[in-house]
């Protein structure tokens, strides 16, 4: 059975494993949307690929590149927001939310409320506006499909069980290429040091947040959305090896683990079969050439960003649409070259102390407070007193 599919962040790290995906069953999906944000010409290659429907950009100004690009191809051509959003409304069985960043909740959100099934990659979407989303799943009937592989993993260990009896869910994070490194080392971390992550192949933005460990503090919260069994529930253990992606404890103290090769494509497959199973031609995990998996506390004091999205989700209302919202700005900088590894994590403390908001119940409240969060974070950038 042919299945129709759109992919809102096509370009990316996640957009290129799924249509990896796609490209060797073809014959199982029929291509409606695909998105990027300026990236027009590979968009425009890859919907010619496979024979999309429609192709956006989010920034308009490439819309006229995307039209060149797709000239003769008989490819609708669209740009700007409202147009991704439109895009994202499509009908379809199965949409991949990829965008990076708060970017992506607009369209996430137009996917969510049509209904459909929605393979959920664009974590900062849940964690900017988690109560949101979920109600407008609930009320569309939309099925969330988490994949993240963490979050994935948890999906797939608590299938077939009742989540009430669920004692502890255990995020395991790799610990970055910074995990050995002591406090006066990680102050002269390179942005190209920064960007070699030991065992995944990921966009900039998240493969900094892992160095940070932003990224397991966005999972923690990430987490919660999706499987609500309380905040002092949800663990997190470091686990250098990337091949045990999350585990769930049952009340009986069983622990259930998924494992697999550290390839978004397994994760992102699980989605694009879901109920189901399907091949893909990745070699099979060798446990015994990997020869040891070890775990370990993570170190709070020297990556403090798990603590400050542990406060953030405590705190609830607009803190973590704060928190991701300068965690962004953040990272910009630092990729930039404006500012240091180290803070990173020190603008989005500051800008959590410095601004805060009623809590969101719209879309729209959200929006505001990322784009003010964002104003006092670049105010933060400047400050002297964050060194
Ligand atoms: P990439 O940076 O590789 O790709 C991002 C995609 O979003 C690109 O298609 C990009 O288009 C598009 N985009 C960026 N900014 C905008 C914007 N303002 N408006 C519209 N589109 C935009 O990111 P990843 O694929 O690594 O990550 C995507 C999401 O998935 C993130 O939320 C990340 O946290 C999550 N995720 C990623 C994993 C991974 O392995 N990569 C693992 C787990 C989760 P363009 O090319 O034109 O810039």
């Amino acid at each position: 059975m042919t299945r129709s599919i759109s992919i809102l962040g096509a370009t990316g790290s996640i957009g290129a494993s799924t249509l990896d995906l796609i490209r060797h069953n073809r014959e199982s999906w029929r291509v409606e949307a695909l998105t990027a944000n300026c990236s027009a010409v590979e968009l425009a290659q890859l919907a010619r690929e496979f024979g999309a429907k429609i192709a956006i950009v989010g920034d308009q100004t490439y819309l006229s590149d995307l039209r060149d690009a797709l000239a003769g191809s008989g490819i609708e051509a669209a740009g700007g927001n409202k147009a991704l959003c439109e895009a994202a409304a499509r009908p379809v069985d199965m949409t991949v939310a990829a965008i990076v960043g708060c970017a992506g909740l607009a369209p996430t959100m137009a996917a969510v409320e049509r209904g459909g099934t929605i393979a959920l990659a664009n974590k900062e979407a849940l964690v900017s506006a988690g109560d949101i989303l979920k109600s407008a799943s609930e009320c569309a009937d939309t099925v969330l499909l988490p994949t993240d592989s963490e979050h994935n993993a948890i999906f797939q260990c608590l299938a077939g069980n009742d989540i009430t009896n669920v004692r502890r869910i255990v995020l395991t994070a790799s610990g970055g290429p910074f995990r050995t490194l002591d406090a006066e080392a990680l102050k002269s971390v390179t942005r190209e040091q920064a960007l070699k992550h030991p065992n995944w192949e990921m966009g900039a933005k998240i493969t900094v947040d892992s160095a940070t460990m932003m990224n397991k503090g966005l999972e923690f919260i990430e987490a919660h959305h999706l499987f609500p069994i309380g905040l002092e529930n949800i663990e997190i253990i470091v686990h250098p090896q990337s091949i045990v992606h999350s585990m769930v404890e049952y009340r009986d103290r069983s622990v259930l683990a998924q494992l697999g090769p550290s390839d978004m494509r397994v994760p992102i497959a699980s989605c694009l079969a879901y109920p189901d199973r399907m091949e893909t031609r990745l070699k099979p995990l060798d446990l015994a050439a990997i020869g040891q998996l070890t775990f370990q506390a993570p170190n709070e004091e020297l990556f403090p960003a798990t603590r400050i999205c542990r406060e953030a989700i405590e705190a609830g209302g607009a803190a973590p649409a704060i928190l991701n919202a300068a965690n962004e700005i953040a990272v910009e900088a630092f990729l930039d070259g404006q500012i240091r590894f180290t803070r990173i994590t020190a603008v989005v403390e500051h800008t959590l102390a410095r601004y805060s908001a009623a809590a969101p119940s719209t879309l729209e409240d959200v929006l505001a407070i990322d784009g003010e969060a964002r104003i006092c974070a670049r105010d933060a950038l400047e400050s002297s007193a964050l060194v």
